[in-house]
């Protein structure tokens, strides 16, 4: 029969990839609890106007990259493709607003229609990070000091800081139209998207990935000089802070981001580890966005780490890719050992939580069942033989060298189990 193909660009993440995905997610979690952060988990399906009016229409996300569908009652729903919309959303729905403030954070697959390749995927996993209510600038220091110390937990030292601030909306006005005019000077070396952009938003151009446009957005009107003098004070005091905290940053005066929803600060970690796909966490300021889906109009920041990208970063430091490893096996041989072997893999398990307890299952001779405990990994093998079982005994046998504490604690509940359970079923 003919095989099942899996979805271009969705990735399956095997057993022997999974330790660096969960170090990474503990860590996260560990220090968002210790910034104040709460998770939050939302639908990872939205209205697709949610994405249309938050992320902008002339953006790639809406315009090229949206899984949009009409379901079974005829509704228009799009798979996210990023979490800020879906949050904010949520926020609003659920009456959170009020006033009220929220450091809120989840994590979760993604989705963009985009072109697969290294770095780049059609379901890809954020964990997003967002602080509503906070006008800043000192939640936007704390916030970047979080994403640094992620960064410090999980010893990646391949990370730049890139700043730069858009200023408001009606800052952003005036340097809009020095932009459409220098682009419009330049239409002929314009690419097709560029062009469209022009007339509906031209900051976009600037985020252009085309490498035929770099000189000509390197030349381009710079978004700086055009700032209000309270966007260039957050600006100045979100420099000030980070300077505070040792945190080393480059402004970029062309950064502009992907999303139309973003105001004054915009940030993003970039790394020369992964080639092209250089960006790995990126935010920014989103004032004006929750009043555009229909809240109180209340100040925000956040950020979207790339999980693929991160785990590519922690998988160039160790480059053996081991499945997690067993504490104990379990070897028995004959029907009666089995069974025995059964109930106590039950006991250790109970008297060693958090311990990988493996029993061999199927059967097998003693030599097949050796070869099995030592691919799992097990530091120790507990093993019952007919002989062992009658006389109410089982060997341990040290499977690893080097196993030191882990080994001699499994070894003490291990020993501690096995006498508890002999002494249960009546057989010492
Ligand atoms: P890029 O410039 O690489 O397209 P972006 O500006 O579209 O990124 P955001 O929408 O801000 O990125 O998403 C935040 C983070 O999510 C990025 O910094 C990146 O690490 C990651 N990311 C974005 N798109 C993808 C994708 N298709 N596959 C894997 N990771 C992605
Ligand atoms: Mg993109």
């Amino acid at each position: 029969m003919q095989m099942i193909a899996p979805i271009r660009g969705m990735n399956d993440v095997l057993p022997n990839e999974i330790a660096r995905w969960q170090r990474l997610e503990s860590v996260a979690r560990e220090l968002l609890h210790a910034y104040g952060y709460d998770e939050m988990r939302v639908p990872i399906v939205e209205q697709t106007d949610l994405f249309k009016r938050a992320i902008g229409e002339y953006t790639d996300v809406v315009e090229k990259e949206m899984y949009s569908f009409e379901d079974k009652g005829g509704e228009r729903l799009t798979l996210r493709p990023e979490a800020t919309a879906g949050l904010v959303r949520a926020v609003i729905s659920n009456g959170m607003l009020r006033g009220a403030r929220h450091k809120l954070w989840c994590v979760g697959p993604m989705f963009r229609h985009e072109k697969p390749q290294k770095g780049r995927f059609r379901q890809f996993h954020q964990i997003d990070v967002e602080a509503i209510g906070f006008a800043g600038p000192d939640i936007d220091a704390e916030l970047i000091a979080l994403s640094a110390s992620f960064w410090r937990r999980l010893n990646i030292d391949r990370v730049r800081l890139q700043i730069n601030s858009l200023g408001t909306a009606e800052s952003r006005r005036e340097y809009r139209a020095q932009l459409t005019e220098y682009f419009r000077a330049h239409y002929d070396v314009l690419d097709e998207d560029s062009r469209r952009r022009l007339e509906g938003n031209p900051l976009r151009i600037l985020d252009s990935k085309n490498p035929e446009l770099q000189s000509l957005i390197v030349s381009a009107p710079s978004l700086p000089d055009y700032l209000d003098e309270e966007s260039r004070d957050h600006f100045a005091g979100l420099c000030d802070r980070l300077q505070a905290l040792d945190i080393s940053y480059e402004i970029n005066p062309r950064l502009v981001r992907g999303l139309d929803y973003y105001s004054r600060t915009v940030f993003e970690w970039v790394t020369d580890a992964l080639g092209a796909q250089d960006a790995v966490c990126s935010g920014g300021r989103y004032d004006g966005l929750i009043s555009q889906l229909g809240g109180e109009a209340t100040p925000a920041i956040g950020f979207a780490m790339g999980v693929e990208r991160v785990v590519a970063l922690l998988e160039q430091q160790t480059a053996e890719a081991d499945g997690p490893a067993a504490d104990v096996y379990l070897i028995a041989q004959g029907e009666a050992a089995q069974r025995a072997a059964l109930v106590l893999a039950e006991s250790i398990r109970e008297h060693s939580p958090g311990r990988r307890i493996e029993l061999n299952l199927g059967g097998g001779n003693f030599k097949a069942q050796f070869r099995r405990a030592d691919r799992s990994g097990a530091a120790l093998a507990v093993v019952i033989g007919e002989d062992e079982l009658s006389r109410g005994v089982v060997q341990i046998k040290p499977l690893r060298e080097g196993a030191g504490e882990t080994c001699e604690q499994t070894l003490a509940t291990a020993a501690a189990s096995v006498a508890q359970w002999f002494k249960n079923s009546g057989q010492s």
